[in-house]
């Protein structure tokens, strides 16, 4: 089944240049990019994308981080590309990721983790809408 999803590149990767390399992972496995942009988020907005969060300890230190500069979000396309993006992204934690996954690359930490994938097609349809409007998304 075809679908979409919404992957970020978050300030880590965007800082030390890996916006690129990130997009290849991405490519190689044939997810299309059908949206692209480069924001900062506000701490509100970063509070408000992450609201699932609100109970969870790490809830305040990932908003700062997340607010801590430029990120870059994406649409990707393609068959089952929510579950294929979280597979090349690997697991939260770097030092549980997989190897060859985006994460185990590249992830500073558990916080700096380099990217973010949707995990439902719930959440992708949310999370999409929440950066992109309808004709900001490109068919390929
Ligand atoms: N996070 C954290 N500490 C934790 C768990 C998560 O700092 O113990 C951060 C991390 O940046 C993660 C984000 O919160 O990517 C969202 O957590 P989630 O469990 O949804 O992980 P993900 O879906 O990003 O793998
Ligand atoms: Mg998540």
């Amino acid at each position: 089944m075809t679908e979409r999803t919404l992957s970020l590149i978050k300030p880590d990767g965007v800082k030390r240049d890996l916006i690129g390399e990130i997009l290849r992972f991405y490519e190689k496995e044939g997810l299309k990019v059908v949206a692209l942009k480069m924001l900062r988020l506000s701490k509100e907005e970063a509070k408000r994308f992450y609201i699932v969060h609100k109970e969870r300890p790490f809830y305040e230190e990932l908003t700062d981080y997340m607010s801590s500069g430029p990120i870059v979000a994406l649409v990707l396309e393609g068959e089952n590309a929510i579950a294929k993006c979280r597979q090349i992204m690997g697991a939260t934690d770097p030092a549980e990721a997989e190897e060859g996954t985006i994460r185990k690359t590249f992830a500073l930490s558990k916080g700096e983790n380099t990217v973010h994938g949707s995990d439902s097609p719930e959440a992708a349809a949310q999370e999409i809408a929440f950066f992109f409007s309808d004709l900001e998304i490109l068919a390929r």
